[in-house]
């Protein structure tokens, strides 16, 4: 059985979406704007995010106009004028993109910084407020049974089975999903700790309450800030490739461990990181990009289907184009959903690889260099101009997810990010 546009009517089987974070809402409020119910299957028996900042791109405003939370979304951003990249060795800023008007200009929307749980919120509250959508907390996924013509939701408490129209798996890297589907077990573990903190604005030094996302890179070291929550706080985040073996998420820890890896820098940045003694661990993972994340009437968003390093801050930018470009598959295939989810598949895969492959890339060469490797990249970001950056940033930023809008209709499916760009030079290799 499939839902059609009437998905309104109670007795269709609604669409099971798998995770309530950023991918899952976003899913369930792209399907709801077609038509299509959903009940939102969450492990968790609170629904919220971490409290940390995060970074959008242009490309997530798209997104959120696009779900009708645009002036929800905005009024919770700080608008920042730039991205910088300082040297964490010598202290000298090497390149400041600008992000004011002209960017807006030329990529139709801002570029923003947020705290997490206000974002997670706005999806939330739209959400809730939606009459298609069903949020279930306390429901975490185990597996699922597929039909010919529907799917059901095999529940961890052991006793529960959810029947729906489709599966959609939102739930993030350790994902149940991906294993029946794609089977490649556990994610890769990248050795890169990163540690999270938010500090009140008047502990953050003066020098560097700037309106900035500024990173100063260090050998296998950086650490970036930005300001928050309508510069009430600054976020800091400290990564060190330090080899860490195992993978860690959100584990509190002494300041001391994260002044570690950081002696070399200048004493400024030294003195931040004294700044906060609450500290949180990541040890990062991504996966390979696959090609086979559809199965029949169950496919996978976010970082089920693409979990990526976050040096391109976009995962979470990524898994909000995922959820426009499934939800308009679904309509144009009028609830074929094997066909909307193959042709959702085909049409994000190099896209999101690509972002997963140069996430790595910028780890390595442009955030984590020394020596002669570093002073070649500082070199490399100088001689560009405002307008080479933002060439470089067309593919990414200037893109629009929507299966409706003109530029999809001139991509052919296989190659349309091939099209846009070559791929941007890596500065130093
Ligand atoms: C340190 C760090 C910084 C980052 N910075 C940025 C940034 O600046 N910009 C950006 O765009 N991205 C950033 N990202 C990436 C971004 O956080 C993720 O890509 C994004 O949160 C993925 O969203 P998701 O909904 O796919 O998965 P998740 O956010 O992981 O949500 C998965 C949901 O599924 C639930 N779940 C899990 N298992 C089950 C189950 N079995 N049954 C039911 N529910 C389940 C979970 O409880 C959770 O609610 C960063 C990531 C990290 C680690």
């Amino acid at each position: 059985m499939t839902v059609s546009s009437n998905g309104k009517s109670p007795e269709t089987l609604p669409v099971l979406i798998v995770g309530a974070g950023i991918g899952g809402l976003a899913v369930a409020l792209a399907l709801a704007r077609h038509g299509y119910r959903s009940l939102v299957l969450e492990k968790a028996p609170q629904l919220s995010e971490v409290g940390a900042g995060i970074q959008l791109g242009p490309n997530a405003f798209t997104v959120f106009d696009y779900l009708g939370i645009g002036s929800e979304a905005r009024g919770v951003s700080v608008f920042i004028d730039s991205l910088k990249l300082c040297d964490a060795i010598s202290g000298e800023a090497v390149v400041e993109i600008p992000l004011q008007e002209r960017f807006r200009r030329r990529f139709g929307n801002p570029y923003a910084v947020l705290h997490r749980g206000q974002l997670h919120g706005v999806l939330l509250n739209a959400a809730r407020g939606n009459d298609l959508i069903e949020i279930r907390p306390n429901a975490g996924v185990r597996d699922y049974e597929q039909g010919s013509a529907s799917v059901v939701a095999l529940l961890e408490n052991g006793r529960e089975r959810v029947k729906g129209a489709a599966l959609v798996g939102c739930d993030g890297l350790w994902s149940n999903i991906r294993q029946r589907i794609v089977g490649d077990g556990a994610p890769r573990v990248s050795g890169h700790s990163t540690y999270r903190a938010v500090i009140p604005r008047e502990d953050m030094p003066a020098e560097l309450q700037t309106n900035a996302a500024t990173l100063w890179a260090g050998p296998k070291c950086h650490i970036v800030h930005y300001p928050l929550s309508d510069w009430k706080l600054f976020n800091l985040v400290v990564t060190y490739h330090n080899e860490a073996p195992e993978p860690v998420a959100g584990v509190p820890v002494e300041a001391g461990e994260v002044r570690r890896g950081f002696q070399a820098v200048t004493p400024e940045i030294r003195r931040l990181i004294d700044r906060s003694e609450d500290w949180k661990l990541w040890v990062l993972c991504d996966r390979e990009p696959v090609a086979n994340w559809s199965q029949g009437c169950v496919t996978l968003v976010g970082d089920a289907a693409h979990a990526m390093l976050q040096y391109f801050a976009q995962g979470a930018c990524m898994a909000l184009e995922d959820a426009v470009c499934l939800a308009d598959a679904v309509a144009l295939s009028e609830g074929d959903f094997d066909l909307a989810f193959e042709s959702y598949q085909e049409a994000r895969i190099l896209r999101t690889a690509r972002v997963q492959i140069q996430s790595r890339a910028i780890g390595d060469y442009i955030y984590h260099p020394s020596g002669i490797a570093a002073d070649l990249r500082n070199a490399e970001m100088r001689s560009r101009t405002v307008g080479d950056w933002y060439r470089s940033l067309d593919w990414l930023y200037g893109h629009n997810p929507s299966l409706f809008s003109s530029a999809a209709r001139e991509r052919s499916p296989k190659n349309h990010e091939l099209n846009s760009a070559r791929m941007p030079d890596i500065p130093v290799r």
